[in-house]
């Protein structure tokens, strides 16, 4: 089992990741310090992993929450019902949720926690390679509103973070390539010797092997971890973990539900802003091709499907949340480990690398 800290201002907690962090049930019930815990999870995740966390904490008084899958429960109509479930349970301020599912679930945990009696503890258990090494780090919380993503939330930290890397063995083989995509970006928004090393083991991922695993999620959470503790609030630094994000929050929200999975829209898009860069005389052109490449061997897509409008989706890239009073700000690259951010964008290049 691997362990890396988070380490900010107030507090630090930790991650551990490997096959046996829920076999450890002492730990699991060391980490709810008072005497309530409610559990949180969605339908897919419950038969598999609940049983497991309920024995560990026998000793506590545990209610438990089973949601539908899927990113439209991740809403104000769900939260109010955690905190129905709380006020029954008449849960004081040293109750623990637990966050039992992808990042769905861990995203509407964590707002819970923050908003109970303004904040109570709560634990991630990640089961998505995305939640792992992404949405369960760094306390971003949040549900959706009818007019955008994450629109309602909060910054409220984990007290710990439990990757147990055999509950991905029954995870959806395309959930599975979404989350390498989000791997691949830590590889190519910081780190060229990462971004090699995921170029010899990429195929070791997908088929699950352990020590591969481990390497590549220990890595990327070492990253994320990094960058949360020098800019929690994404003040400055953080916005570099959003390579490829403003074009794939368009792509997403252009083709609505059932479209890309999020982390197959983040593939598409951190192609298109190496494109641009490459575009833009930043970047070598060389490095664009080797990040398809690799997206591709992920078995993630790397162009725009031509139903896509590009005047349409440059019309969602100007409402997102990093754009300033109008002018585009995106994260380029100078190159495979080099993110930037990048003010007034012209939008004549944007479409340029938008219709191909
Ligand atoms: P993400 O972590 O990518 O945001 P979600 O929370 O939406 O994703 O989970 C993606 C889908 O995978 C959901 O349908 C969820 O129920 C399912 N799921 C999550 N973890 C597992 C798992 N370990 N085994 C099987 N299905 C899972
Ligand atoms: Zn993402």
């Amino acid at each position: 089992m691997r362990q890396i800290q988070v380490s900010l201002a107030k507090r630090s907690y930790p991650i551990r990741i490997g096959n046996d962090v829920l076999a450890d049930t002492a730990a699991l019930a060391s980490l709810v310090m008072g005497k309530q815990a409610l559990i949180i999870t969605d339908e897919n995740i419950a038969p598999f992993y609940l049983p497991a966390i309920q024995a560990a904490l026998q000793s506590k008084t545990v209610q438990t929450l089973i949601f539908p899958p899927g990113e439209q429960e991740k809403n104000l109509v769900r939260f109010t019902e955690v905190m129905h479930v709380l006020a029954e349970m008449k849960a004081s301020r040293d109750v623990t949720l637990i966050a039992l599912g992808g990042g769905v679930v861990g995203d509407l945990t964590g707002f819970a926690a923050a908003c109970w009696m303004r904040g109570v503890r709560f634990i991630q258990i990640p089961t998505t390679l995305l939640a792992m090494v992404d949405s369960s780090v760094g306390g971003k919380t949040a549900v959706d509103l009818e007019s955008g993503k994450n629109l309602v939330g909060a910054f409220h930290q984990p007290v710990a973070v439990l990757a147990d890397l055999t509950t991905l063995k029954t995870l959806p083989e395309r959930e599975l390539k979404a989350g390498l995509a989000e791997v691949i970006k830590y590889g190519a928004a910081f780190d060229v010797g990462f971004f090699s090393w995921l170029e010899k083991h990429v195929e070791e991922l997908l088929a699950l092997d352990e020590t591969g695993l481990t390497e590549a999620i220990s890595r990327s959470c070492r990253h994320k971890a990094g960058v949360v503790s020098r800019d929690e609030t994404e003040q400055g630094e953080r916005m570099l973990l959003n390579l490829g994000h403003t074009f794939a929050h368009a792509i997403e929200t252009e083709q609505g539900y059932g479209g890309f999975l999020h982390g197959e829209a983040v593939a598409i898009g951190m192609c298109l802003a190496a494109r641009l860069s490459a575009q833009l005389k930043r970047a070598p052109a060389a490095d664009a091709e080797r990040l398809g490449n690799l997206l591709k061997r992920a078995g993630l897509p790397t162009s725009l499907p031509a139903e896509l409008d590009s005047e349409a989706l440059l019309m969602r890239m100007k409402l997102d949340k990093k754009a300033l009073s109008g002018s585009l700000r995106l994260i380029l690259w100078r190159g495979l480990g080099r993110a930037d951010v990048v003010a007034d964008v012209s939008e004549t290049a944007i479409l340029r690398v938008l219709s191909g």
